[in-house]
């Protein structure tokens, strides 16, 4: 096998062209990935097309796994179907890759190729929390982390965490760790300094 095999490709016009008519003359000849969504699919699939500069090519199913893409459950490329274990997976690395924009429960299923009331139900069963609650959580892991460890405003760490509204982070910061943003910087900085003195 040639390197090059292996190698991630720009997509030129005539696969652009195919994925954009999801043509199926060329499944199997290539595989298109998302690196927004870090899926691969066929050039037939029929979920959304990506944008054109999050798109990159592989000549082969092992080629795309290699970089890191994961099955589209969709159109299944590698022919074999992704589990519910994967596929929560799937919205797992999105939500930890995307916490800092607007998300939605519609927005994570459509990335994660797939209907939203079933992702949910999976995502739940698997997790134990619902998608937006696995959200929040990894929204107040990196808050914490930034109060503690960054001199930034609230309201940059409200925007850096994705909730823009710095009154919605400070109410959900207090409903998940029992105290305010600003409390809980306070406290942190007094147990570093006794700890140091
Ligand atoms: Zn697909």
């Amino acid at each position: 096998m040639m390197a090059a095999d292996k190698a991630e490709q720009a997509v030129n016009v005539e696969q652009w062209q195919a994925i954009n008519e999801r043509d199926g003359h060329f499944d199997g000849q290539f595989y298109y990935a998302d690196r927004n969504t870090q899926l691969y699919c066929k050039p037939s699939c029929p979920t959304q097309i990506p944008k054109f500069n999050h798109v990159c090519i592989f000549s082969s199913v092992e080629a795309a796994e290699a970089h890191g893409y994961s099955p589209c459950r969709k159109c299944r490329p590698n022919g074999k179907a992704v589990t519910d274990l994967e596929w929560a997976g799937q919205a797992e690395r999105f939500i930890h890759s995307h916490y800092p924009n607007p998300l939605s429960v519609n927005r994570i299923a459509e990335a994660c190729h797939g209907p939203s009331s079933e992702l949910q139900q999976i995502f739940i069963r698997i997790y134990g929390v619902s998608l937006l609650d696995y959200l929040d959580r990894v929204r107040m892991d990196q808050a914490r982390y930034l109060l503690i460890h960054s001199r930034l405003f609230i309201k940059q760490i409200a925007e850096l965490v994705g909730m823009p509204a710095a009154a919605d982070f400070s109410r959900k910061f207090k409903e998940k760790e029992g105290v305010a943003p600003t409390e809980y910087r306070k406290r942190a900085r007094k147990l570093d300094t006794d700890q140091h003195s």
